[in-house]
């Protein structure tokens, strides 16, 4: 098994570890990581769009359908 040693607490660590288990400091940058948060927060950022875009088209069709029955009730009161 590689082994390093902690840059903070001179622990002998796993090469594979990520953070010391004796005192939580990171040994290795982790760009991967953090390149996958990016992406699944992007994907929630999109799926939240989504969702306003969702809302708009159901506000839009019932604004239609008022405008609809505003055109009716004009032509009733216009008679
Ligand atoms: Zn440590």
């Amino acid at each position: 098994m590689e082994v390093e040693f902690c840059p903070r607490c001179s622990t002998v660590v796993n090469r594979s570890y990520l953070y010391c288990p004796s005192c939580g400091a990171r040994i290795h940058e982790v760009p991967e990581f953090s390149q996958v948060l990016d992406e699944s927060l992007k994907g929630l950022k999109d799926r939240e769009i989504q969702r306003q875009i969702n809302r708009l088209n159901a506000l839009l069709c019932r604004l239609a359908a008022l405008e609809d029955a505003l055109d009716a009730w004009e032509l009733v009161r216009n008679r």
